[in-house]
């Protein structure tokens, strides 16, 4: 058995870069080669058409049903020069990744022949048969239709031979089914409410964006021994595994020399990557041993969002062209550093940025902090919302542990914002009135013209930090599909910025010079949103305590966390901005935990396989090697002597029995209480169970093996090592 881990070892460690075949052009030049953006649209579509299909797309005007077929017909002739004979509606179902369904260009031509066909109606609306997709009880099997329908906001691009359209997908009854259905909604919902902002201090504004700028966390594994792992190929995790002798206490591998056969994956997945119009540009080791990052230049968040899943589908390509295999997983290996996908996330209008400081007058640095504001605000108030929106059953390895953010939402702000805020708060409604000036335009509060936000200020504890330009949600998971955490960003701040607006206008209403009203408004947010405010080390014992008394959300259980989809509040909100009803917030949860639950019962199936097929069997056998040793010494010495010298391989012998029947005695238990779990029917009270039960029971599970797998003979040993895992690259 150990002949395999040794073989993988070996020819992984003789593994040599993979050539790529670098392009001839410039990057400038292929960059979007496979996408159907503008400029192939001006080429491919009709000027009228093009210009319509244009106002949808800059505008959000509404699509009109008459141009579909023309775009069709220029997507196809587009498509099929390049090569395509395939096309596939692209959407995010709620499980993990993307769906597709690949149909052929050919229709029958009605002649006993074949023809190239692609219609306005297969562009903008397909059925795909998509009852096995989650759906948390929207549709029952009788039912099983659900509609996927084209997002023109989002280019269809080109994947080997396949026509790829991005689409949402919803139920045949209304309700979304996938992640960008409500994306695109909460985009709308916060350009709608952020424009009425805007307009206090510039009225030709007419349109907000969110931006977003992701940087992936990934692990690289050796195909090989990825293969030897049995719990990596089912799990994306090991379940098993001690530390090894060095991982990352020496910090040498963070931001240091990229590993030539990885930098031949990054050279290979960038060049696919800008052919796909995907704009990487950073590259660089993590953290961890094996562990890197990529990070593309900003985008608005529904393209950001696509191009974030099509890069992880990317990457699982090309790692496997280089020996490679990607971990995306939020914490492959126990104790070393866990993977997670930044998401650096701000405003702007089609005039400029609103979350950038310093402006040019004083009014650019008031509207600058009335978003930081509302924003503070939006996370204050659904703080445990945004953390349901990044939960799941892997990243909950990550968040808390020693090295990203902790189980809590909180903001890190840095010094100079905080003096800013803190000046504004602290001055009289007199002095804020006097300052507005005359004409009630001319603000004059000397610290805010001058503001020089720097964004070197960093506080990598922090899971919502302000850095200058932006605010960067690190606690998303590398796996997550990004618009999870941006539909409840987006949405709740929406929902905050038309009560702002709100709150304004009745001040002005009742004679309060605007710039006075705004500044009184802010200032009264300050002080409620406080309790998010928190710039000190997020990892600390005193700052879980300090929070709980803030009364932000403390809790650590992913099944419960979820719970803040349906509350009150959150559901209030979600109506309110009309980003989903409460029909699909519950819809989505019954997933949530059904996802959850499944995640946690593959993982403790495999564990008990890993335990009972290969760690009992070796260390049993590796037992009885020591004992027949132990036999031996009696005929080659004196009973007193051999029983001197078998001394430690007795201790090794009681210690193996020992923890190979507590590991069997457990993995005996974990079975019965999957079974009792099993009988659950309620989604909820059934991931709670595999939380409070499951966990902990693989948890103890684990101990044992790995501390099995500092004495049992390495030779013996079938899976591969965390050093092994770990450095070999
Ligand atoms: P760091 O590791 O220091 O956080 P990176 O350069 O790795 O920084 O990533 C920063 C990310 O933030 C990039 O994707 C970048 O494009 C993005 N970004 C920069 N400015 C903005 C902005 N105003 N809004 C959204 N994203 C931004
Ligand atoms: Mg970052």
């Amino acid at each position: 058995m150990s002949k395999l881990r040794f073989r993988v070892v070996e020819t992984a460690f003789k593994k040599r870069p993979v050539e790529v075949a670098v392009p001839k052009e410039r990057p400038s030049e292929y960059f979007a080669k496979y996408v159907f953006n503008k400029e192939k649209m001006f080429r491919y579509l009709p000027s009228k058409v093009y210009a319509k299909l244009i106002d949808v797309i800059d505008n959000g005007a509404p699509l009109d049903r008459s141009i579909a077929d023309e775009v069709a017909a220029g997507m196809k002739k587009w498509a099929t020069e390049m090569g395509a004979t395939h096309y596939t509606h692209w959407f995010h179902p709620l499980t993990e990744g993307t769906a597709e369904k690949h149909d052929a260009f050919v229709e029958h031509d009605g002649k006993g022949g074949m023809m190239e066909e692609f219609t306005g109606k297969l562009l903008v609306q397909q059925e795909p048969d998509a009852s096995s997709f989650p759906n948390g009880g929207i549709r029952n099997t009788f039912e099983a239709r659900g509609y996927s329908a084209w997002d023109p906001s989002s280019p269809a691009f080109i994947v080997d031979d396949t026509l790829c359209i991005p689409t949402i997908f919803v139920a045949y009854t209304g309700e979304s089914l996938d992640y960008k259905a409500p994306l695109l909604k909460a985009l709308r919902a916060v350009d709608k409410a952020a424009v009425e902002v805007c307009h206090y201090f510039d009225p030709e504004v007419k349109k907000v964006y969110a931006y977003l700028g992701w940087e992936q966390e990934y692990f690289l594994v050796d195909e090989g021994l990825y293969a030897a792992r049995p719990d990596l190929l089912m799990t994306g995790r090991t379940l098993t595994g001690h530390d090894s002798a060095k991982n990352q206490q020496l910090e040498d591998h963070y931001f240091g020399a990229i590993p030539p056969r990885v930098a031949a994956f990054m050279k290979d997945l960038e060049i696919e990557a800008l052919k796909l119009g995907i704009p990487v540009k950073t590259r660089h080791n993590e953290v961890a041993p094996n562990q890197f990052e990529l990070a593309p230049i900003f985008e608005e968040c529904n393209l950001a969002v696509d191009h974030n899943m099509l890069i992880m589908a990317l990457m699982r390509k090309v790692a496997r062209n280089h020996g490679f295999r990607v971990l995306l997983h939020e914490k492959p290996f126990k104790g070393v550093n866990g993977s997670g996908k930044h998401n650096n996330w701000s405003l702007g209008t089609d005039t400029g940025v609103l979350l950038h400081a310093p402006g040019k007058t004083p009014e650019e640095n008031l509207r600058f902090i009335t978003f930081v504001v509302n924003t503070l605000m939006a996370v204050y108030r659904h703080n445990g919302l945004l953390k349901a929106s990044i939960s799941s059953a892997t990243n909950a390895h990550r968040l808390g542990a020693n090295e990203a953010p902790p189980a809590i939402i909180s903001s890190f702000l840095g010094k100079q914002l905080s003096q800013v805020l803190d000046h504004i708060e602290e001055s009289t409604k007199d002095e804020l009135i006097s300052l507005s000036g005359k004409q009630g335009m001319k603000l004059d509060i000397p610290q805010i013209p001058e503001l020089m936000i720097d964004n070197t200020d960093r506080n990598r504890t922090s899971p919502f930090a302000f850095t200058g330009n932006r605010f960067e949600f690190r606690a998303v998971g590398s796996e997550a599909n990004c618009a999870s955490a941006m539909i409840a960003l987006n949405s709740a701040l929406a929902e905050q910025l038309a009560e702002f607006k709100k709150d304004v206008d009745e001040l002005i209403e009742k004679g309060e010079p605007k710039i006075s009203a705004i500044l009184d408004v802010v200032r009264r947010y300050i002080k409620i949103c406080k309790p998010i405010h928190f710039d000190g080390n997020g990892y600390s014992d005193e700052w879980k305590a300090e929070a709980a008394r803030r009364g932000l959300d403390c809790e650590t259980s992913v099944p419960v966390i979820f719970d803040n989809y349906l509350k009150p509040e959150s559901i209030a909100m979600f109506e309110a901005t009309g980003v989903m009803t409460k029909k699909e917030l519950e819809a989505r949860n019954e997933v949530k935990w059904e996802m959850y639950t499944k995640k946690i019962q593959i993982e403790a199936r495999v564990l008990g396989d890993l335990a009972m097929n290969h760690i009992i069997p070796v260390a049993t056998q590796y037992q009885s090697e020591l004992i027949d040793n132990v036999y031996k010494m009696k005929g080659l010495f004196p009973a007193e002597k051999a029983e001197k010298l078998s001394a430690k391989n007795l201790e090794l012998i009681e210690e193996i029995a020992n923890r190979t029947a507590f590991i069997k005695e457990h993995v005996d238990a974990m079975i019965e209480a999957r079974k009792v779990a099993n009988k659950i029917e309620c989604e909820r009270e059934k991931a709670i169970a595999y939380h409070d039960t499951i966990v902990p029971a693989m948890e103890e599970i684990r101990y044992h093996i790995d501390k099995l797998e500092l004495i049992v003979d390495n030779q013996m040993w079938t899976l591969p090592k965390y050093r092994e895992l770990l450095f070999i690259r």
